[in-house]
């Protein structure tokens, strides 16, 4: 069975990759056709970060999924396509626990010491660009969309814009939201010093897109259009 999963995402992240080239295609129509030469990727280190996990689960969804496990999911399909276009690429998490220390007893200690360790791997990373993947909720259902919020504006922006411009075109051409800065109470996003995204996907809180973030189809669209900015704004120069 895990075989045939494989599989059927290796299918849907072919006919997804192809979906995101055509809309690429459209959406940078007028601009010079970029060229992923492995010089330049290498210098880059995407590091995926797969927001809470462990017994941080994060937002919970309308139908009881828990965000931590979309995020997970999302992440290691980032990094599986990373991998075909020859990206290095660190999964800051690739299982369902928390990166605290040992030392950590209260949760509050645990949340405390995991983003710290979260900090620490993408500072000691030569080269590194973090994209740091979560869903958003909020008390009234009706808002959907995904959102792109960045840190360390300078080296950031142009990356988040092509990142939210992608996202629409992929996702929903109805959702008008633009890249904005991260509030500075996100701690992983304001102690760090690289280029670096945090991608709300959806809104857990909304069941019609709740159950499009839960699906194998739109993981491999959202992971498609998070690489395929990613590759862009490296051919644009963002990055080390
Ligand atoms: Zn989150």
């Amino acid at each position: 069975m895990k075989c045939k999963r494989r599989k059927n995402f290796l299918l849907a992240a072919g006919l997804a990759l192809l979906l995101v080239l055509a809309i690429q295609a459209v959406v940078w129509g007028e601009r010079e056709v970029p060229v992923f030469g492995p010089d330049s990727l290498r210098q880059a280190v995407l590091i995926i970060d797969a927001g809470h996990g462990g017994e941080d689960g994060g937002a919970v969804s309308v139908t009881g999924t828990r965000e931590s496990d979309l995020n997970l999911s999302v992440a290691k399909r980032v990094d599986a396509l990373a991998g075909f276009y020859g990206v290095q690429a660190v999964l800051l998490r690739d299982s369902d626990r928390s990166l605290h220390n040992e030392e950590a007893q209260t949760l509050h200690e645990k949340k405390e010491s995991d983003l710290k360790n979260r900090v620490q791997t993408v500072e000691e990373t030569e080269g590194a660009m973090l994209l740091s993947i979560h869903q958003n909720s909020y008390p009234d259902s009706r808002y959907r969309g995904a959102q792109v919020f960045y840190s360390n504006e300078a080296l950031s922006s142009q990356w988040a814009e092509l990142t939210q411009n992608l996202l629409r075109a992929a996702l929903d051409q109805e959702n008008h939201r633009l890249a904005k800065v991260i509030p500075d109470t996100i701690y992983l996003m304001n102690h760090i010093t690289c280029p670096a995204l945090l991608v709300e996907c959806g809104f857990l809180s909304n069941p019609e897109e709740a159950l499009l973030l839960e699906s194998d189809g739109y993981q491999t669209k959202i992971a498609l259009s998070l690489l395929a900015a990613f590759l862009q704004a490296r051919a644009e120069g963002v990055g080390p």
